[in-house]
């Protein structure tokens, strides 16, 4: 069994990505920006913006914050949005969801400029996603990608089985994944909670992607041997060993389903830290584009 190393991946990638940034800046005086807006005070989203904040600045992004209070009316939000579309500084525009209940999430997301969308959450970049056209892709199942494409997994004619069809996690990646193209190419079954038996799909899977949000769902007696597992999964448990009373697990009972895997993503470790180097790999991508040059 090989772990599936997630925080050194990303590291790799964000030091690639450094050092391309060094070099566009030397060739045009400019480098890549992100804005983040942020509505309200959800402390996940806060902790969230940090670190993709954080990321931004270690690997010499422009990166500015636009905290707004939770009161914001989408009117103004929507403005803010079309002045950052405008704005040549910034090539790539991410607002945290979720946002308050009176704002229309796609609205604002459809507000995105299509070039500058580097979360992939708008609609157009999502059907030409499905369509196989280039596109920004949403930055998990993106990571989950280059996770696949960097331990050599093989994918083309796998069979990958996908617990979970949400519009961030399980229905991107197994759109990524049925594509006729390198390091895709795979047979993809979705699975959702209207499965009747869900160890009947899982136990037919190559490489099995748990995107669900519930702790320990996939045990070992679900999979086969040899199986690729790809844990999305972030579920707190209690744990009264731990100092803060509890720990993060993922949606696969790891020590027991390890021992039956050739690949597996811990959690945390895994998946997670993927998301911000695709974001940050993303921001090249837009400004690369929008200021024509490699
Ligand atoms: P979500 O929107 O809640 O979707 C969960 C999916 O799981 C739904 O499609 C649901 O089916 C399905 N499901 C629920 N119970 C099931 C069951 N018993 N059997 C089979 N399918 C079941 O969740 P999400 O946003 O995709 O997130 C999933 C997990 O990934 C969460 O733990 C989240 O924290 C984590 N996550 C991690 C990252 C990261 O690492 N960067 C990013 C995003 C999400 P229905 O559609 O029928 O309801």
């Amino acid at each position: 069994m090989q772990i599936i190393d997630g925080k050194k991946t990303s590291a790799e990638i964000r030091e690639e990505i450094k050092v391309k940034v060094e070099k566009l800046k030397e060739k045009s005086g400019k480098v890549p920006g992100l804005v983040t807006i942020l509505v309200g005070e959800d402390p996940a989203s806060q902790v969230y913006v940090n670190s993709k904040i954080k990321a931004c600045v270690e690997i010499g992004m422009h990166s500015k914050l636009e905290k707004l209070d939770a009161s914001i009316s989408e009117e103004e939000l929507l403005r803010l949005v079309n002045q950052y579309n405008n704005d040549p500084l910034f090539h790539g525009i991410l607002v945290q969801l979720p946002l308050p209940k009176h704002i229309d999430e796609d609205k604002v997301i459809e507000a995105i400029n299509l070039n500058k969308d580097v979360d992939g959450f708008h609609p157009s970049s999502v059907g030409k996603l499905v369509i196989g056209k280039d596109t920004f892709k949403s930055c998990t199942p993106f990571g989950i990608m280059e996770l696949l494409k960097r331990y050599k997994i093989e994918t083309k004619g796998k069979h990958v089985v996908v617990v979970g069809r949400s519009n961030i996690v399980g229905k991107p990646i197994a759109n990524m994944l049925v594509q006729k193209e390198e390091g895709a190419n795979a047979v993809v079954t979705v699975c959702h909670s209207a499965a009747p038996d869900l160890s009947i799909f899982t136990k037919q899977a190559d490489i099995l992607i748990a995107a669900v949000g519930r702790a320990h769902l996939i045990t070992k007696d679900m999979v086969k041997d040899g199986v690729v597992i790809i844990d999305v999964g972030i579920n707190r448990i209690d744990a009264r060993e731990k100092k803060k009373g509890y720990k993060l697990v993922g949606d696969v009972d790891f020590d027991n389903v390890s021992e039956k895997s050739s690949f597996i993503t811990p959690v945390p470790g895994g998946v997670g830290p993927m998301t911000i180097a695709m974001l940050m790999t993303n921001t090249l991508k837009a400004f690369s584009k929008l200021e024509n040059i490699n």
